[in-house]
């Protein structure tokens, strides 16, 4: 199954397959302000499992993302590893009847045609920090004084 081609995601979180392989960083146009060139590639891993009784995706990330420290406003890498189970819903209204028992549930409406990369891109937009910063103690001091400066 090549990794590009849209998949019906229900009948895949059904089958119990996996898929998994590379995208490069123009495959992820959204990204394109998070992503560099020197990035290479965003490996994920997809699988078809069940997740309390209901089909679902499951979803492994590793990329790396460029941020800005919002408080030196220099640029810094971030690995993400993400591993996320989405439950896949036959249709809004059983979408609708899962959120109304469980509201912080991350699940997807079934799609016959699902591109990995879209997926793949939620994922990293949701996991991308609001505000990104360094950790404490790395922020880069001439950046920190320039900021400071004004
Ligand atoms: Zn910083």
């Amino acid at each position: 199954m090549s990794a590009r081609r849209p998949f019906d995601s229900l009948q895949f979180a059904k089958s119990g397959e996996s898929l998994k392989g590379t995208l490069r960083v123009e495959e992820l146009p959204r990204l394109s302000d998070s992503l560099r060139p020197e990035d290479v590639a965003v490996q994920y891993r997809l699988d078809g499992v069940l997740a309390s009784g209901r089909p679902a995706l499951r979803l492994k990330v590793e990329a790396r993302v460029w941020l800005t420290c919002q408080l030196c406003m220099s640029l810094y890498p971030e690995m993400l590893s993400l591993d996320t189970v989405l439950p896949v819903a036959r249709n809004e209204a059983e979408l609708a009847r899962w959120e109304s028992l469980d509201p912080m549930l991350d699940a997807l409406v079934a799609d016959p045609g699902l591109d990995v990369a879209v997926l793949v891109e939620d994922e990293i937009l949701l996991a991308i920090p609001l505000v990104p910063m360094h950790p404490e103690g790395e922020c880069d001091p001439a950046g920190l004084a320039l900021v400071g400066k004004n």
